[in-house]
């Protein structure tokens, strides 16, 4: 490290034996000492390591074409809070016919299944219930697509609102095509049309305007319109995505909810993306591996097979994945212990090189010289609304000219969570904290992904430090 550490200095590179650096300087160095510098990303390591086990995911996917079959759409529901997400989604349930089967009672597993008939044909849609975009984010924080359609909830008395437009953001940067509820028809107040007419400004024109966008009015209250949003979902999927897998191979999926239970150990919900899962299948799931147990659905009933789309919790890994983290099954327990032990290896590897790469307040100027960007992304927490309002609206009046913006991506009232912190990893901003602060399983997670929180109890403070850093004149406190 002393070496390297001269050489860099000599290159005009101030760095410390820990520091991250860029990949133009790597090539630099690399040359400067007669190497060829290689920079492989996680997503190419981890595809090596499966390789030097005999597991080629493309190879697989070739594979699988010939063997093709539809599968269920895979669906989340986001919108404002207040909109109605966690009725619709209750009302959804509730429409299954199948349900009476099982008097009715779900469990929570992180999602579940409903049968649809269409054009006399009885379909399935699976449901992520998690409503938001948390879960939406904390997957694809771990490069997870698990969505292929997203319902934008909307509230027919109240419009389009900040978190609407997250919630467009962040389907649209996913590439997941949307289908609109218009949920509470039922309030006199309601304005189905306001929310058609506002949302063409956000690119989502429904059908009846011309657009490709399906809108369909809802009460989730009073449970009406519900069949129409979910014929809405399957010909949406029809028409704008080609949904299939191969369910005869080894499966292949994420982890979409985990946690720890005092009586049955590491308990998992998998939603396989490919294959089959069984009962006695040798699984590894990010860095925990297992042999699979038991299964149960969203009904607590035992399941021994699940195929493509098919959400199930699973018994038996040794811990406790994270949402998001890929599963797949392997040849044997051994192989799985062993790709499971190297990835955390090499987890603990690349947490101690994340650290200290995200963006903070101190090194804002340094990343904006650099031209790596233009825009200093804020989340704002705080323990009064009223406070955040106040902040927010300080922030944005700070005149720093055409050079820098400010965008605030998040605010909310109360501690500062999980999702803020998977927000921060996937957009790359600082989170302002105002007389609050994170549990400490979220602050590690924050330090783990190397995401900067600041404290504030006084807005002038927050409002200096962080002009002071759009403008570039922040030093940093060693
Ligand atoms: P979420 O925060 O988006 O999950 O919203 P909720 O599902 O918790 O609903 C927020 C409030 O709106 C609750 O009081 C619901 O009872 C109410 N609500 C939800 N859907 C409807 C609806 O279709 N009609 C009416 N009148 N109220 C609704």
């Amino acid at each position: 490290p002393a070496s390297l550490v001269t050489v860099l200095f000599h290159l005009g590179e101030m760095a410390t034996a820990t520091q991250s650096l860029d990949e133009d300087t790597f090539a630099l160095l690399g040359s400067e000492l007669g190497y060829d510098v290689q920079v492989v990303s996680p997503e190419d390591e981890d595809r090596e390591l499966l390789e030097s086990f005999s597991i080629d995911l493309e190879a697989e996917e070739l594979d699988d074409v010939e063997h093709l079959q539809s599968r269920p759409p895979v669906v989340t529901v986001m919108g404002h809070v207040d909109h109605g997400k966690t009725k619709l989604l209750d009302a959804i349930r509730s429409t299954d016919v199948v349900d009476t089967e099982h008097g009715g009672i779900t469990q929570h597993i992180g999602a579940y299944q409903v049968h649809v008939t269409h054009d006399d044909e009885s379909r399935l849609i699976t449901f992520i219930d998690t409503p938001g975009h948390e879960a939406f984010t904390a997957m694809r924080a771990r490069g997870a697509q698990v969505t292929d359609i997203a319902i934008l909830v909307v509230a027919a008395d109240d419009g389009v609102m900040p978190q609407t437009v997250e919630a467009i953001n962040h389907a649209q940067a996913a590439d997941v095509p949307i289908v609109v509820a218009v949920n509470k028809v039922d309030k006199p107040e309601a304005n189905p049309g306001k929310i058609r007419a506002q949302l063409t400004e956000y690119g989502l024109v429904a059908e009846e305007y011309g657009g490709d966008v399906m809108f369909v009015d809802v009460s989730a209250k009073q449970r009406q319109g519900i069949n129409d949003l979910l014929e809405a979902v399957l010909l949406t999927a029809d028409a704008a995505l080609n949904l299939t897998a191969n369910p005869d191979s080894l499966a292949r999926g994420v982890a979409i909810e985990a946690n720890l239970d005092r009586g049955r150990g590491s308990v998992a919900t998998m939603l396989v993306q490919r294959g089959t899962l069984r009962v006695g299948d040798a699984i590894v799931a990010g860095s925990s591996h297992g042999r699979v147990r038991a299964m149960f659905d969203e009904w607590g009933e035992v399941v021994n097979e699940a195929g493509p789309s098919r959400p199930v919790q699973v018994l038996g890994l040794t811990s406790v994945p994270r949402a998001g983290d890929g599963f797949l099954v392997a040849e044997d327990d051994r192989t799985a212990r062993q790709i499971a032990d190297k990835r955390e290896t090499a987890e603990r590897q690349a947490q101690l090189a994340r650290r200290r790469k995200r963006v903070s307040l101190e090194d804002f100027d340094k990343v904006l010289k650099e031209g790596k960007v233009d825009t200093l992304n804020l989340i704002i927490k705080g323990d009064v609304s009223g406070a955040v309002e106040a902040l927010e609206d300080s922030l944005l009046k700070i005149d720093v000219g055409d050079e820098v913006q400010l965008r605030i991506i998040h605010r909310g009232v109360g501690a500062i969570t999980q999702n803020d912190v998977n927000l921060a990893t996937v957009d790359n901003a600082v989170i302002i904290g105002f007389n609050v602060r994170p549990a400490e399983q979220v602050a590690r997670l924050a330090e783990d992904e190397g995401v900067e929180i600041k404290y504030y109890s006084v807005i002038y403070s927050a409002l200096e430090e962080v002009e002071a850093a759009m403008k570039g004149m922040l030093k940093p406190i060693y």
